[in-house]
């Protein structure tokens, strides 16, 4: 569509000013002005008129596993970037494990960049992974344009992604500190979920003391000390324990560079729900109490957790066995974020343009993405267009990621996207695809 401008109109467009009625003008895939709605149109313009359903940026998915190449049979590109655009998302950072091989060198980054460069139906960014032994790499991924490092301080679930001891850790905070990258964290600490019991077997609630509230608390507070000693930008994964709100909250006001996300699962299911053998919830740190869950909500609201992502992690259906204890643990949530999301926040009296701060502007802000995450003039034309108030009723079948378990399932929920554009492209409308138009995207800054 080159030279050619083509207007977006809506009586609802989420603006970082607010939500009005207005039109948004593309050129060349850049939003170059957001007008009246009713002002002129350029000539020769195409117009596209949304009437009252809701244009928000595209959302902007930091923690996704796509596991290709390596393990494609349990996620792939062309699935999970479908998934995605078909949930409103229009550019995802895919971690470092799962896929063989993890993104752990630049020869290893190069590799997962030739095998998404063709699938990939939305923007796609990649983090580098920080191991025991490859503190030399760093800085090399780091110039390659990864955008930032994840390590584990207890086991990963996949043996070629080792974790870190607290002296690794502070080996690998200051090697990335000193270049000015970003280090994101699993947090959970291995004495304390070696302490806790371990029955195994398919109870949640047998599940859930195994990874209590306590190893999340520990290795933040460890975690915390650490960056705060050397000054580093740490971001705290999925969080789950709201015991380790005040820490964080505390930590924040001091002045440690720390930003946390929590993940769609946590604010909207919870340990009292999850039936027994039903491993499609299972995820570590775990999905706990309702009570847990309203102090999550809080600190979403008062700053204290910054955003909310996916951490979509699928396996292969025979993974996800009954018992707890060995299930493959994550939940495959990129195409229900939104609504499962926007479902929960109305109810609470947050509104659409809480849900776009959390999902779209401060996941961008968090990777330094300066031409995502908003509706303003010089950035990417980049939108999901949401219906709101209309509801759906969850259909695996209808679910475009590669192994359709869901713990999402029969749910009622609120917010149907509509249609989803990238750089001002139509990607997807009412479940049709457009041929993958997705880059592969490099840290700036
Ligand atoms: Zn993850």
């Amino acid at each position: 569509m080159s030279g050619e401008e083509l207007v977006l109109r809506s009586t609802r467009v989420i603006t970082p000013e607010g939500t009005r009625a207005a039109s948004v003008v593309v050129s060349d895939g850049t939003i170059t002005a957001v007008r009246a709605y009713d002002a002129a149109v350029p000539t020769r313009a195409r117009v596209e008129d949304f009437g009252d359903d809701v244009l928000l940026p595209g959302l902007v998915d930091t923690h996704v596993h796509v596991n290709d190449p390596g393990r494609t049979e349990w996620e792939g590109f062309w699935t999970a970037t479908r998934a995605a655009a078909a949930g409103g998302i229009t550019t995802l950072v895919d971690m470092p494990l799962n896929s063989l091989p993890p993104t752990t060198s630049v020869a290893n980054l190069r590799t997962k960049k030739e095998v998404a460069a063709a699938k990939a139906h939305i923007d796609v960014g990649f983090w580098g992974g920080a191991l025991p032994d490859n503190v030399k790499d760093l800085r090399p991924l780091h110039d390659a344009g990864v955008f930032g490092f994840k390590c584990f301080l207890s086991p990963s679930g996949v043996d070629e992604f080792p974790e870190l001891t607290q002296d690794q850790l502070a080996v690998s905070m200051g090697e990335i500190a000193g270049f000015g990258g970003l280090l994101i964290v699993h947090a959970e600490d291995p004495h304390e979920l070696a302490a806790a019991p371990a029955k195994g077997g398919p109870r949640y609630t047998d599940f859930l003391h195994s990874r209590p509230r306590v190893s999340e608390d520990t290795a933040i507070e460890g975690l915390i000390a650490v960056a705060k000693r050397i000054g580093a930008r740490v971001h705290v994964l999925h969080l789950s324990s709201s015991d380790a709100l005040p820490l964080i909250a505390a930590a924040k006001r001091e002045g440690v560079r720390l930003t946390v996300e929590t993940c769609p699962h946590y604010l909207t299911l919870t340990a009292e729900e999850v039936p027994d053998g039903a491993s499609e919830f299972k995820c570590c740190p775990p999905i706990r109490e309702a009570a847990n869950q309203d102090l999550l909500w809080q600190a979403l609201a008062d700053g204290t957790i910054d955003c909310v992502v996916t951490d979509h992690s699928p396996s292969t259906v025979d993974l996800k066995t009954a018992d707890f204890a060995t299930a493959w643990g994550g939940i495959s949530g990129l195409q229900l974020s939104l609504p499962a999301v926007w479902t929960a926040a109305r109810e609470r009296g947050h509104t659409l343009e809480d849900v776009v701060r959390w999902m779209s502007t401060h996941t961008a802000d968090l990777v330094g993405l300066a031409q995502k995450g908003a509706i303003e003039a010089g950035r990417d034309a980049d939108f999901a267009v949401l219906a709101p108030d209309e509801t759906f009723t969850v259909d695996p079948a209808r679910l475009q990621h590669r192994n359709r378990v869901t713990a999402y399932a029969g749910k009622t929920l609120s917010g149907v996207v509509k249609s989803t554009w990238l750089r001002g492209q139509r990607i997807v409308s009412d479940g049709e695809f457009t041929e993958p138009t997705g880059r592969l995207l490099e840290r700036k800054n």
